[in-house]
C-alpha cells in the first residue's frame, strides 16, 4: 500500500480495536486505491479517506422481547449510518448469532462501494441484530422483529435510511419489521423498507435479485473469455435466498449446480440440484440441507471438506464471510475452475483472493457480483415513489442491463488503471471515485 492509505489503515486499526472483519474489509479497498489517489491528489486532501472510513452515525440498542415461555430475552441491535454521499443510507438487516459491531460495520462499509457501483443514487449502511432465528416460533420471530423496530424506527425513512433483509432476514421478517414501522409512526411509508411482499409494495425479482445477478455477472466474465455457463459444472454453497437463486438462474442459463451447504454440513448431488426441492425444504419447511439429501436419489450429505473440493468450471460462495479460504483456493485452481462469482459478502479470505488474481481465473468480488440485491431493492424505491408495478419481465431486464453495466464498468475502470482483467481493483475505484467526487462536491461533513 501507498504510505497515503497505510496511514490510513494504521489509523483505522488504532481507533477500532478488535473489529478484524472491519479491518479485513477496509484493507481490501483501501490497498487497490493507490493508482486513483497517484493519478487525482484530490483525493487524498480534506482528510477525505479518513472521513470515509469511519461511519456517519452508529446505533447500538437494546432488544427486550419475550419468549414462547414467558421469558425475557435480551438482544442487541444495530444500524450502522455509514456514507449518505450518494443517496439515503441502503443496505440489509442480519440476523444471525455471530452478528456484532465489527461485522455490521463490514458489510456497510463494503455497502459504499456496492452502492455506489448499481448507480442508483443510494448511500451505503447496514444493521441486524445478534438474534438466532433458527428454532424459533413465527411468534418469537415477530415480538423481536416488533421490538427491533420500535427503537430502528426512529432512524430511518424513505428518504434517511432503508434497510432490507440479508442472512436471518427474509420475506416473513420484513413483513413484521414494516407492520410495526407502519404501527408506530402510522404511515403507509413503503419505501421504508425493501424486500416487501409482492401485496404491499414489493418488487417482483426482488428475491430472486442477489443470486441472479451473481450468475449475471458470471456468465459477462466467461464472455469476456469466448466461453458462457451453457454446459458448466457449477459449485454453490448456502442454502439461504442467495444460494437458491444462484442455482435457479445458473439451470436457466444450461448450467449444473452440483452443491448446496448450510453451517452443519453440505450435499454433493452428482445429476444436478433438483430446485423444486430445494425450494420446498429451505423456503416452506425452513428444513436444513441434510432434508434434502435424505429426499433426493444420489445425493449425498456430507460434513468431511466442503464444497469448493468438487470438480467445477464455476464456484459461487452464496454463504458467508470468510467461508473460502487459502487452501480452498488452490483446490479450486488445480481442479480447473474458471470463475469465481461472489454471492456473499467478502466470502474469500485475502489469502484466498491473492491465489485467484496470481492463477488465470476470472474473480469478482462481491461488492461487484452481488450488487444485483440492492440494485433491485433500488428498483423497488423506484416503483414505490411513482406508484408503479412493474411486470416480472421488466424488471429482470434492467437488472440484467444493471449487472452488465457493472461488469463492464469494473473492466474499463481496471483498464484505465493498468490492470486489464482485475475486478477488484475495477470494482474498488469505480465505487470509490464516485463517493469521493460527491463527498469533495458536498464539502467538510
Ligand atoms: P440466508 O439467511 O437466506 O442464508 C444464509 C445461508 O448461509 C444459509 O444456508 C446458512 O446456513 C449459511 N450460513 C450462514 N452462516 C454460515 C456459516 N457461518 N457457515 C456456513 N454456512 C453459513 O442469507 P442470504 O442468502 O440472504 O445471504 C447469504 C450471503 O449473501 C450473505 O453473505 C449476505 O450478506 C449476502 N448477500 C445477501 C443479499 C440478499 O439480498 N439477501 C444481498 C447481497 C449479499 P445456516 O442456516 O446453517 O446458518
Amino acid at each position: 500500500m501507498a504510505s497515503r492509505v497505510e496511514e490510513v489503515y494504521a489509523q483505522v486499526v488504532h481507533r477500532n480495536p478488535a473489529e478484524p472483519e472491519f479491518h479485513q474489509a477496509v484493507h481490501e479497498v483501501l490497498e487497490t486505491l493507490g493508482p486513483a489517489i497517484e493519478k487525482h491528489p484530490k483525493y487524498s486532501d480534506y482528510a477525505l479517506l479518513e472521513r470515509l472510513v469511519e461511519p456517519e452515525r452508529q446505533i447500538i440498542f437494546r432488544v427486550p422481547w419475550i419468549d414462547d415461555e414467558g421469558k425475557v430475552q435480551v438482544n442487541r441491535g444495530y444500524r450502522v449510518e455509514f456514507n449518505s454521499a450518494l443517496g439515503p443510507y441502503k443496505g440489509g438487516l442480519r440476523f444471525h448469532r455471530s452478528v456484532n459491531r465489527n461485522i455490521i460495520k463490514f458489510l456497510g462499509f463494503e455497502q459504499i462501494f456496492k452502492n455506489a457501483l448499481t448507480g442508483q443514487g443510494i448511500g451505503g449502511g447496514k444493521g441486524g441484530s445478534d438474534f438466532d432465528p433458527h428454532g424459533k416460533s413465527d411468534n418469537e420471530v415477530m415480538r423481536f422483529c416488533q421490538s427491533f423496530m420500535t427503537e430502528l424506527y426512529r432512524h430511518i425513512g424513505h428518504l434517511t435510511d432503508v434497510p432490507a433483509g440479508d442472512i436471518g432476514v427474509g420475506g416473513r421478517e420484513i413483513g413484521y419489521l414494516f407492520g410495526q414501522y407502519k404501527r408506530l409512526t402510522n404511515r403507509f411509508e413503503a419505501g421504508v423498507l425493501t424486500g416487501k411482499g409482492l401485496g404491499w409494495g414489493g418488487s417482483l425479482v426482488r428475491t430472486e435479485a442477489t443470486g441472479y445477478g451473481t450468475v449475471m455477472f458470471a456468465e459477462s466474465m466467461m464472455q469476456t473469455r469466448n466461453e458462457s455457463l451453457d454446459g458448466a459444472t457449477v459449485v454453490v454453497s448456502g442454502s439461504g435466498n442467495v444460494a437458491i437463486y444462484a442455482v435457479e438462474k445458473a439451470q436457466q442459463l444450461g448450467a449444473k449446480p452440483v452443491t448446496i451447504s448450510d453451517s452443519s454440513g453440505w450435499v454433493y448431488d452428482p445429476e444436478g440440484i433438483d430446485l423444486e426441492l430445494l425450494k420446498q425444504v429451505k423456503e416452506v419447511e425452513r428444513g436444513r440441507v441434510s432434508d434434502y439429501a435424505s429426499r433426493k436419489a444420489g445425493a449425498e450429505f456430507r460434513t468431511e471438506s466442503n464444497v469448493w473440493s468438487v470438480d467445477c468450471d464455476v464456484a459461487l460462495p452464496c454463504a458467508t464471510q470468510n467461508e473460502l479460504n487459502e487452501e480452498d483456493a488452490r483446490t479450486l485452481v488445480k481442479n480447473g475452475c474458471k470463475v469465481v462469482s461472489e454471492g456473499a459478502n467478502m466470502p474469500s479470505t485475502p489469502e484466498a483472493i491473492e491465489i485467484f488474481q496470481d492463477s488465470k481465473l476470472l474473480y469478482a468480488p462481491g461488492k461487484a457480483a452481488n450488487a444485483g440485491g440492492v440494485t433491485t431493492s433500488a428498483l423497488e424505491m423506484q416503483q414505490n415513489a411513482s406508484r408503479a408495478k412493474w411486470t416480472f419481465e421488466r424488471a429482470e431486464e434492467a437488472l440484467s442491463r444493471i449487472m452488465k453495466d457493472i461488469h463492464d464498468d469494473c473492466l474499463a475502470t481496471a483498464e484505465e488503471y493498468g490492470a486489464p482483467g482485475d475486478y477488484v481493483l475495477g470494482a474498488n475505484i469505480t465505487g470509490f471515485t464516485r463517493v469521493a467526487d460527491a463527498m469533495l462536491e458536498h464539502g467538510v461533513i
